[in-house]
């Protein structure tokens, strides 16, 4: 069977130990399925872009022995690698749902679309359900609204649940109709959100598995609804845990976690970094120090815990050279 994954940061804010842990999992996936691992660089909410954060991604990635075979710096067969060069594809995507009578223009406040671009981040980044405000409007409505503003462009969900399998969570489902309503695919200004571009990506791309935090959960139905609306073949997907302080709330500054750049100027060891990260998978003992090569002979997804993974206090505090 082929085995295609992918590891899809945002350049938007350093690498720290959950999306590290993330990217482990992704890397030891791949690595034990004799797949292939595909870097996507998903960078289109440009406002949050910071220069120079992908090259040090990658090269933090590399330091922790997490290489890749196809990805912006390497190239490959499905490049480009980066979302913001991919824009032709995402627009002739919404296109198609146009022409299918499957997203409909948009008028409403630019606030509300403009989180679109972003993958969100809990519940609380998905905001209120929507009310459908703009989803029957007259034909003659639309022109006139349209020759003041450029709508945006929102997928029509049906009602209905959709469940999927999960390699951690097992059967997931969810009501998109319910509790996110019709979803926005394309900002105003012509930039996929993220539900699009992650869709369109993966599909051009030829991936068969999607590793991410369980943060994407419900975006998983959102984005199956449009596998099936655009027609391209849905992956099958891991949602790991997310990394959380030791009192369960969600990884901080006061947790006293630091960037893995902020490790490794510290000069704590990749094998250290591994170790911990393992640990906190339940594929190592405490205190482990590793390469993530050795995972992967002991790699089962079976031996994921479902539960958030608590970063115990003080966790490479101290160099361990
Ligand atoms: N780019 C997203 C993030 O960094 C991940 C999206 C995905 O894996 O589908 O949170």
């Amino acid at each position: 069977m082929i085995y295609r994954g992918r590891f899809a940061p945002s350049p938007t804010g350093p690498l720290h130990l959950g999306n590290a842990r993330t990217a482990l999992l992704a890397w030891l996936a791949a690595r034990a399925a004799r797949g292939t691992l595909v870097i996507r660089v998903e960078d289109l909410d440009r406002p949050r872009v910071r220069p120079g954060v992908e090259a040090r991604l990658l090269d933090e990635l590399r330091w922790l022995g997490l290489g890749w075979d196809e990805g912006p710096d390497l190239g490959g067969p499905c490049g480009p690698y980066r979302q913001s060069e991919l824009g032709w594809r995402h627009q002739a995507a919404v296109r198609r749902l146009r022409d299918a009578g499957l997203a409909y223009p948009c008028f409403c406040s630019r606030a509300e679309i403009a989180q679109a671009a972003q993958a969100p981040h809990g519940p609380a980044d998905d905001g209120p359900r929507y009310p459908g405000t703009c989803r029957d409007l007259a034909p003659a409505e639309v022109a006139r609204r349209a020759a003041e503003r450029t709508p945006a462009w929102r997928f029509r969900v049906e009602p209905g649940q959709v469940a999927f399998e999960d390699a951690v969570h097992g059967t997931c489902r969810f009501d998109v109709a319910a509790t996110t309503g019709d979803f926005v695919v394309m900002r105003a200004d012509g930039v996929a959100a993220y539900q699009l571009a992650v869709v369109v990506d993966d599909a051009a791309m030829g991936i068969t598995e999607v590793v991410r935090g369980d943060d994407l959960l419900p975006s998983t139905a959102r984005q199956l609804l449009l596998h099936g609306a655009l027609g391209l073949p849905a992956p099958r997907h891991a949602h790991v845990p997310l990394v959380v302080g030791e009192d369960g709330a969600r990884l901080a500054k006061r947790h006293g976690a630091r960037s893995l750049g902020e490790l490794r100027e510290a000069g704590v060891a990749p094998e250290a970094v591994i170790g911990l990260l393992a640990a906190l998978c339940g594929l190592a003992p405490g205190g482990a120090r590793c390469t993530a090569s050795e995972l992967v002979v002991g790699f089962a997804w079976e031996r994921l815990p479902r539960e958030p993974a608590r970063l115990p206090a003080g966790a490479l505090a101290a160099p361990a050279r």
